[in-house]
């Protein structure tokens, strides 16, 4: 068994195409030579995310869509020595289909791998922005009316250094292995039939002829990379561990004084509010301001909420 899984026997249907993408994961890792716990695989939502548990390597389960978001944070914060693989559906694909594209341009240092089988398998069939014109669904049953999304080339022109798509039989291993040797951002999409929904309504149909009906032409699309996105650190110190703003006036105010002071935007409310609490506590008080004014920050009305205190204030509100 490879150091990559921990249960060879994997949760999916028998014929699924899942089986065949993390088999050609796995030696694809095997090829690169990193360490299991170099790597982290985070997974979506769909019956692709149940492989968790036979994993070796660091697992993380996503919300619908948004693992690669997930994905993206955790490689922008990782050093650069680590994988991080994205394992994601055609439905959470193109639910999250911003989350990829922005990937993409950034150029994040991620591999995401779209398990494409062309509808919802976890919750029964249904189409997604990946279903082909023509595919028949549980919801389409006549065959689905509008053509797929392009994902290698919508990412190739988000700027993505590697894009890729494999008809999901055999071994697609290499591929996979160029993708994860991309510095910066790659995606492969892996082409498959459910069998228990695709099939099931697409009897007479196999996964290359299906395929070339749809347009889903394999490939590799390539381009120079660009420096790959990392976050420049940003020394940050918490509010608790700042230094006190010493006392340079005295101040005779006994007790707990509460002001409201209102006006409309522009009449400088909310510097005054300011302005007041500021001095409060350069004359030794507590003091809290708080502004209220619509989104529309120019118009409207404008209130600033101000505490004075000689004991520490645990609510900003006047009421
Ligand atoms: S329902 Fe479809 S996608 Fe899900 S495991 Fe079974 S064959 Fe695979």
């Amino acid at each position: 068994m490879s150091r990559f899984l921990v249960k060879p026997e994997l949760p999916f249907c028998k014929g699924c195409g899942h089986h065949l993408i993390v088999r050609n994961t796995v030696k694809a890792l095997e090829a690169i030579g990193v360490q299991p716990l170099d790597v982290v695989l985070v997974t979506d939502i769909g019956c692709h995310g149940i492989v968790d548990g036979n994993f070796a390597t660091h697992t993380v389960h996503g919300l619908h869509g948004r693992s690669v978001a997930l994905g993206a944070g955790m490689a922008m914060a990782l050093p650069p020595h680590k994988k991080v693989i994205v394992y994601i559906g055609d439905g959470g694909a193109t639910i999250g289909l911003q989350h990829i594209l922005e990937a993409a341009r950034l150029n994040v240092d991620l591999t995401v791998v779209v398990h494409n089988n062309m509808l919802y398998g976890m919750t029964g069939g249904q189409p997604s922005g990946l279903t082909p014109e023509g595919f028949r669904t549980v919801l389409t049953p006549q065959g689905y009316p509008f053509p797929h999304h392009d994902l290698p080339r919508l990412v190739h022109d988000a700027g993505a250094p590697f894009a890729a798509r494999v008809i999901g039989l055999g071994d697609f291993s290499g591929v996979l292995q160029q993708a994860l040797e991309t510095e910066g951002f790659s995606l492969v999409e892996v082409l498959e039939i459910c069998v228990s929904y695709g099939v099931k309504m697409n009897p007479d149909l196999r996964l290359k002829e299906l395929a070339q009906q749809a347009g889903y032409e394999p490939g590799v699309w390539t381009q120079p990379s660009r420096p790959v996105f990392r976050p420049v650190p940003r020394e940050t110190r918490s509010l608790l561990e700042m230094e006190a703003i010493p006392a340079r006036y005295t101040s005779s105010l006994e007790g707990r004084y509460t002001l409201v002071l209102g006006g409309s935007a522009g009449e400088g409310v909310q510097q005054a509010g300011e302005l007041l609490a500021q001095t409060a506590i350069a004359a030794g008080l507590y003091a809290t301001k708080k502004g209220s004014y619509p989104v529309t920050v120019g118009v409207g009305f404008s209130t600033a909420e101000v505490i004075l205190s000689r004991s520490p204030i645990f609510y900003h509100g006047a009421t």
